[in-house]
């Protein structure tokens, strides 16, 4: 009855994120208490996990039933592949661009030179190598890929169903109807694990500031600096672009539409964990259809990574400077292709994009002990490479709607 009183949910998680922060940076210096180190932040952290644990608890079944919907709807498979080819395009296309972004910052702001590598660990694990990560998109056994949680593959194999159901006709009616049910029980149960957002949100960035606190971030303040700047750039000049020079709107629409997805993204810093999330925002904020958000969203939480494009160029550069090796042209167009790759390879989970920096660094021949340096910042760089990379996802799925003709 109180509904029209009750404050909005962005403006709840809002408050939760301030106050969290504020108090991670109060805990941060007390941490050697032991009352604080033994149960104020095990706590904080149990109820932001609990909170993760229920974004990921939705987003095999979510990403499954909608995608089985989306390819359901769109029907005719001829449509769906001019949809898949337009996603696909501008999913390459903005995160080229965001590498560009990245190399320039690099190159300008050297956020390397004159830093003592004495004391970097490496402990950098390998990427997969290229042929694997094709193969691995095919699910020969589609159960373990859902069970797996193993995004692609499990996309794949909903296309599949999808459009397999869609093409038997009458007999495959009953099979989508009751994948609607599923989907649309989904989406309610994403509503709800949505209203425990402010509470969780508060304690993982609280977590996250106590560790991490302002101070101990100062000798790699540059490079933080380049990378939140780059992603400032991406959002502004990219997103923006596409949505005032294509979809005729203002960016303030879209950004406003999508914030809650941006600011879970940055808490959370995982582009899967915020699925549920941007899905809502994108559908009843921006107007885009189920069809099309259903289909293009959860393949950009797989492979559309923009942020973490845009950050492995700048690790790049700074690792470069920071070893002392001098990065041609050439090599920098070599990653501005392995960074194109291992963005689309790397997994919406937190500090994915660190581990496929190996790769990026390996093609160049940069030392891989350059991960190690960057580890330390990297759930810093994380959040705000992750914010960008779903609001790449949204921005894409805004404008491929309305190439479709959607009224948004
Ligand atoms: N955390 C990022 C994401 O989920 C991936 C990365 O580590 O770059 O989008």
């Amino acid at each position: 009855m109180t509904d029209k009183k009750e404050m909005p949910l962005i403006w709840k998680i809002g408050i939760g994120f301030v106050l969290g922060l504020l108090l991670g940076f109060v805990l941060g210096p007390m941490t050697n208490n032991p009352f604080i180190s033994d149960y104020i932040i095990p706590l904080l952290n149990l109820i932001g996990n609990i909170f993760l644990a229920l974004l990921k608890m939705l987003i095999v079944p979510l990403v499954f039933s909608s995608i089985i919907m989306g390819a359901a709807s769109i029907g005719d498979p001829k449509t769906l592949g001019r949809i898949g080819i337009k996603t696909v395009a501008l999913y390459l296309l903005t995160t080229m661009v965001a590498i560009v972004i990245g190399l320039t910052l690099g190159n300008v702001m050297q956020p390397g030179v004159g830093l003592s590598i004495a004391g970097a660990a490496g402990e950098a694990k390998a990427a997969a190598p290229l042929t694997k990560v094709i193969l691995d998109i095919f699910p020969a056994n589609p159960l373990k890929a859902l069970v797996d949680g193993a995004m692609l593959p499990v996309i794949v194999f909903a296309l599949f169903l999808g459009v397999s159901a869609t093409l038997i006709g009458e007999k495959g009616r009953k099979f989508l109807e009751v994948n609607e049910s599923i989907a649309e029980t989904m989406y309610k149960m994403t509503g709800i694990v949505m209203k425990t957002a402010p509470v969780g949100i508060f304690a993982l960035i609280a977590v996250t500031a106590a560790k991490y606190g302002p101070a101990v971030l100062s000798p790699f303040a540059k490079v933080i600096f380049a990378v939140y700047i780059g992603c400032f750039l991406q959002a502004s000049i990219v997103y923006s672009g596409l949505i005032t020079g294509y979809v005729k709107k203002s960016p303030m629409w879209f950004f406003r539409g999508v914030r809650e997805a941006m600011l879970a993204a940055f808490v959370t810093r995982s582009s899967s964990g915020s699925l549920p999330i941007t899905m809502r925002n994108v559908q009843e904020n921006l107007g885009v259809s189920e069809k099309i958000s259903s289909f293009v969203l959860p393949l950009g939480a797989t492979i559309n990574m923009d942020g973490t494009a845009l950050y492995q160029g700048v690790c790049a550069l700074f690792i470069a400077q920071a070893f002392n090796i001098e990065l041609s042209i050439g090599a920098q167009i070599t990653i501005l292709l392995t960074a194109t790759l291992a963005s689309i390879g790397t997994a919406g989970v937190p500090g994915a994009g660190l581990i496929m920096l190996s790769m990026v660094l390996t093609a160049v021949g940069l030392p891989i002990e350059g991960v190690g340096l960057v580890a330390g910042i990297d759930a810093v760089l994380d959040m705000a490479r992750t914010c960008v990379n779903v609001t790449g996802d949204m921005a894409v799925a805004t404008v491929v709607a309305k190439s479709e003709g959607e009224n948004l």
